[in-house]
């Protein structure tokens, strides 16, 4: 019995883990790669396995970097079921159709800058020829260990998981182009066969709307708490990872031959913070023989979010009182409809004055229909609300914008006012425009309520730049920049070992229960290095695992 890890090994894209036994192979994940250049050019890599060998797919939650190679390995032959809970199926819709469109405009976009500037296109082409080779190689040979990983890793026992890097695709499925060469049965050897200059087109889509579409009907409703059988002698059963609707945590009970001895495996999935609105806490699971476990918070800790209200709350005020406009650059889905459910507490409580709430991204309205539809993921508190003839899903008189006409249209609007706009990193979307219009006005505030990505314009404005370059164009910074860390998705480095904590809970290590190993993913490598030393204080056994590696789960 093997797991690869197909992404989110030393980074926080691209999650995909691939369970092998003697009678089947089910994916976990299938996320892309997303944020540099030499991330996303491994979504272009061949495929670890014949994707018509594979017998299921389940997937955690509907965020790109966890379900956004569907349409992809669908193409490539995927037929079996992808199992999801009915919340993540409806999101996971909107994300890939979304997906694929976004692809083939930036497609069509960067053909005709490439038709203009044929010069700098060619060296870029050259460049990411470079890069796709680079990643062939990473996914041959398997990226280099970490640091001192032999004298430092926490794991103290000396004794390592087997790995073997190279996972055989099928001969036939290998070769993104181009004879095999001999020997072209072996993966490595298919690989290194490769020219130079490899036959693939980096700058086509990686797949369009339609093979979206052409994906979704292979998606099958599994409910929280119900076991299912997913391949012969795989069993899931999802539990609530509190993380966006829908999400959720698999556990897996294996066994390689009918009767024969079981393993246990818990993938956390994305695990969100306790008590946040609208969801319930990620569960609490005791029990496993293997966990996989996120690290995207690995050394760091959340302000508390009774703080971020706080902040929120005296932000909104202020706008009111100096008649400016408030900009939110939110995520659609789960951030915007956090903030809207804060800010309708904010206003029930009578913290903050009524002004006008411009909803201005239509993937949001879309993603807000879909939570209206799943009350069955709801909390305790929510469902009061509910039942108490509330509607914490809404903000009293929330204007919802369509069109880019009416988007445009807020600029005119009598102030105060504020806007929720996607997306959250001011990399793109409505949003980008209003900052266009706001940006050297000392009237407005730019809130930011989620993480800014290293380099993007969102950290250059939270680290006090004074100038910024929005579409060319040297703007002063003249409105107010506020920052709020509390609300994430994500577990803090406290909830991640607590989640972790319970599976050795009262116990120690090598009795029943508890995990023989915690495979650390979906983290940037300090994250990781920092979260795994305290997983192995705990009592268990970290092991932070790379690209294209796999690990024997025969061990003891
Ligand atoms: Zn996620």
């Amino acid at each position: 019995m093997h797991l690869h890890f197909l992404g989110g090994a030393r980074t926080v894209t691209g999650s995909q883990y691939l369970l092998e036994t003697a009678r089947a192979r089910v994916l976990i994940d299938c996320g892309m790669f997303q944020g540099s250049p030499n991330e996303s050019v491994r979504n272009r890599v061949p495929l670890a396995y014949d994707p018509r060998e594979v017998n299921a797919l389940l997937l955690t939650h509907a965020h790109l970097d966890h379900c956004g190679l569907i349409p992809h390995v669908v193409r490539e032959g995927f037929a079996g079921p992808i199992w999801a809970t009915p919340a993540t199926i409806e999101l996971a819709g909107l994300v890939l159709l979304d997906s694929g469109k976004l692809q083939e405009e930036f497609a069509k976009r960067g053909d005709r800058w490439e038709k203009r500037h044929p010069d700098t296109a060619a060296k870029e082409d050259a460049e990411d020829a470079t890069r796709y080779e680079a990643a062939l190689d990473l996914a041959e040979t398997g990226e280099e260990r970490w640091p001192g990983h032999d004298d430092e890793h926490p794991d103290e026992s000396g004794e390592h998981v087997p790995t073997s890097v190279a996972v055989a695709p099928t001969g036939a499925r290998a070769p993104v182009a181009g004879p095999a060469g001999p020997g072209g049965h072996d993966a490595e050897t298919a690989l290194r066969g490769q020219p130079a200059s490899i036959d693939v087109d980096l700058d086509e889509p990686l797949y369009t709307e339609r093979e979206a579409a052409a994906a979704l009907p292979l998606f099958r409703p599994v409910a929280y708490g119900e076991e299912i059988e997913v391949a012969p002698g795989v069993h899931a059963t999802y539990a609530d990872a509190g993380h966006i609707l829908g999400s959720a945590i698999i556990r897996l009970r294996v066994a390689d031959a009918p009767g024969g001895p079981e393993r246990t495996i818990v993938f956390s999935g994305d695990l969100g913070q306790r008590d946040t609105p609208i969801l319930r806490d990620p569960a609490i699971l005791t029990d496993a023989d293997f966990v996989v476990v996120e690290s995207t918070y690995g050394g760091r800790e959340h302000e508390p979010e009774d703080e971020a209200v706080r902040i929120l709350g005296e932000t909104v005020r202020l706008v009111a009182d100096a008649g400016g406009v408030l900009l939110v650059p939110s995520f659609a889905i789960g951030r915007t409809q956090e903030v809207v459910w804060e800010l309708d507490r904010l206003l029930s409580a009578g913290k903050i004055p009524q002004i006008p709430l411009y909803l201005d991204s239509p993937m949001a309205r879309k993603a807000t229909d879909i939570y209206r539809r799943h009350p069955e993921c709801y909390d305790e508190e929510t469902k009061a609300l509910l039942d108490g003839g509330e509607t914490p899903l809404d903000y009293p008189g929330a204007i919802v914008v369509n069109t880019a006409e009416q988007s445009r249209a807020i600029a005119r609007a009598r102030r105060p006012y504020m806007i929720v706009a996607s997306n959250g990193m001011l990399t793109g979307g409505r949003v980008v425009g209003h900052l266009r219009n706001l940006i050297d006005d000392p009237a407005a505030t730019i809130l930011f309520v989620g993480y800014q990505g290293e380099g993007t314009l969102g950290a250059h404005l939270q680290a006090g730049a004074k100038t910024v370059r929005i579409d060319g164009e040297t703007r002063a910074v003249r409105c107010r920049i506020r920052s709020i860390s509390g609300f994430s998705a994500h577990a803090d480095e406290s909830e991640l070992l607590d989640w972790v904590g319970a599976f050795v809970a009262g116990r120690k290590p090598g009795d029943p229960g508890v995990p023989r190993r915690v495979f650390v993913v979906h983290g940037d490598p300090e994250a990781q290095d920092a979260l795994a030393p305290k997983i192995a204080a705990l009592g268990l056994k970290p092991y932070i695992p790379v690209w294209r590696e796999a690990v024997d789960l025969d061990v003891d």
